[in-house]
């Protein structure tokens, strides 16, 4: 029998199971949605990763009414809808307590640009001062500190990424934990140099043009 949603609720199962086979997630911590329309599929609260199929994954509007599914939605869904509600133009989240990031969200404001790839994440990242998870309180700090961004760190909790297909959200938190784990060993030996605010749009600029060229040469394959 098919379900509502099945080819979006898949794609949230399976990108939770990467998040745990790349390491980004031990144990049942992080959770990944997608938007539909007006409506959201996440993933359900405590539950293994590996044994995630479609019908687990919980479907609710952005008010986080039930819509389909029978399991307790993540307990960051106030920290998802509230990114959705304030963006239209987010498609999928991603939050996890992956190390690298979660060490540098005890340490420092921002994490700066230390490399030019960070310009995918729309520059250097906020850290979002810390509250307790689940709450409207960091839901609101971390969609302050999204603003503008496709990244923030969340102060002694994780990390959280956007993108306009949970793909692209996945990339961006492998490239933050990437970075995070770059800034810790650089700044254990010595004060790292940092890319200026210019040279990232001059970056971001030529991620653009490689980018538009291949979607282009791959349409034409087909
Ligand atoms: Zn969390």
């Amino acid at each position: 029998m098919s379900i509502r949603y099945e080819a979006e609720r898949s794609d949230v199962a399976a990108a939770a199971r990467t998040m745990l086979e790349t390491g980004l997630v031990v144990n049942t911590s992080g959770n990944v949605s997608v938007r539909i329309g007006e409506h959201v599929a996440i993933t359900p609260s405590g539950c293994p990763y590996e044994d995630l199929a479609p019908s687990d994954i919980v479907v609710l509007d952005l008010d986080g009414k039930p819509v389909d599914g029978d399991l307790v939605p993540s307990s960051e869904t106030p920290l998802h809808l509230s990114l959705y509600k304030g963006d239209e133009s987010i498609g999928a989240i991603v939050h996890t307590h992956s190390v690298y990031a979660t060490a540098v969200s005890t340490l420092v404001d921002t994490l700066p640009a230390i490399h030019y790839q960070i310009a995918d994440l729309g520059g250097p990242v906020p850290v979002a001062p810390y509250r307790t998870f689940g709450t409207p309180e960091l839901a609101a700090v971390v969609s302050d500190a999204m603003k503008g961004r496709h990244a923030a760190l969340m102060q002694n909790h994780g990390a959280v990424t956007v993108g306009d297909t949970v793909d692209q959200a996945l990339s961006r938190c492998i490239t933050l934990e990437w970075l995070s784990r770059v800034y810790l060993i650089a700044q254990q030996n010595g004060t790292p140099s940092l890319i200026d605010d210019e040279e990232l749009e001059r970056v971001k600029a030529q991620q653009k043009k490689f980018r538009g060229e291949q979607k282009k040469r791959l349409r034409n394959r087909k």
